[in-house]
């Protein structure tokens, strides 16, 4: 481990942000001194400096976040520590914290995302035979699906599928996204290209309160209205680690399966030129005819 830190620069401490390696949450925001630091590399356990006991947190104690390094980054810009820990004991941290923690020193972009990256495995399907490769982003996984040829292409398909347990899963027809996931498996099989399977549940709310959103739909909200009344944006979705993905995949061009102009100005931010638009329209039924007319009239889908 080799880092260079300006302690005076800083005024003796560092802020430190730590993430938790194995059960992948960010655990707290802490601060490091010399001593802290030196403790920390030496022994390859966490340590941090308490600013209310202006001490060492010691192993062991109720407040004392101590667990095992896996690895330190500096933040230049932040003068900021990284710190992916593996938990080795209790933690003292509230869960409440953490997600508040993840939500904004992560999802708004301020700091570099660190995504591990898994090798690629073949994967066969019904559809026909794809690589994939999986990307760890904190509490969420994600999933590249490419076509064989994919690395050959110069503009591959591109579809960035959101996470829908029941549609893509259980076959709801609540909306539309197990067609479009189908489609786009059946185009890239045949025409090459990729699906990149972006685990961010119902608009990145989470399973729970996706449910809770179809439970108010069963009172007469629409999708939006639920998310607003559950104290969410309509869409919280936020696209870093997929920037993330198309750079590791070296991605320049692709040929867009959305109805989501979200999604085109999202790819034209990151640099990556689109060809062409497919539309992703698939049968509606008697179940998801208001969740697509809701899509069109208040999210401006293409539909
Ligand atoms: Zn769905």
């Amino acid at each position: 481990m080799n880092i260079k830190i300006d302690f005076n620069k800083s005024g003796g401490l560092v802020p430190t942000i730590v993430q938790e390696y194995l059960t992948n949450e960010v655990l707290m925001l802490g601060y490091m001194n010399r001593e802290a630091l030196s403790l920390t590399l030496k022994t390859n356990i966490a340590h941090y400096f308490s600013r209310s006991k202006n001490r060492i947190w010691e192993k062991g104690e109720e407040s004392g976040h101590v667990q095992k390094i896996m690895d330190i980054r500096f933040d230049c810009d932040r003068d900021t520590l990284l710190v992916i820990v593996e938990q080795i004991g209790k933690t003292a941290c509230h869960t409440g914290a953490k997600s508040c923690f993840y939500r904004s020193f992560f999802y708004n972009g301020k700091i570099d995302k660190n995504l591990y990256a898994s090798n690629e495995a073949n994967l066969p399907t019904k559809y026909g035979k794809f690589k994939v490769k999986a990307y760890k982003d904190g509490c969420q996984e994600h999933l590249a699906i490419m076509s064989l040829n994919f690395f050959e292409i110069e503009a591959p398909i591109l579809r960035i599928h959101s996470e829908c347990l029941t549609g893509d899963t259980l076959g709801s027809l609540k909306c539309d996204c197990n067609n479009q996931l189908h489609l786009s498996l059946e185009l890239i099989a045949k025409n090459g290209g990729f699906v990149i399977y972006h685990r961010q549940e119902g608009r990145n709310i989470g399973l729970l309160n996706k449910i809770n959103a179809y439970s108010l739909q069963d009172k007469g909200f629409n999708t939006i209205e639920a998310n607003l009344e559950l104290g969410f944006k309509e869409d919280e979705r936020e696209y870093g680690a997929v920037e993330f993905i198309l750079k590791d995949l070296g991605v320049k061009k692709v040929k867009i399966i959305t109805n989501n102009p979200q999604k085109i100005d999202f790819l034209e931010l990151c640099g990556v030129e689109i060809v062409e638009r497919i539309p992703a329209i698939t049968p509606t039924n008697c179940h998801n005819e208001e969740y697509l007319s809701t899509k069109k009239n208040h999210m401006g889908h293409y539909l």
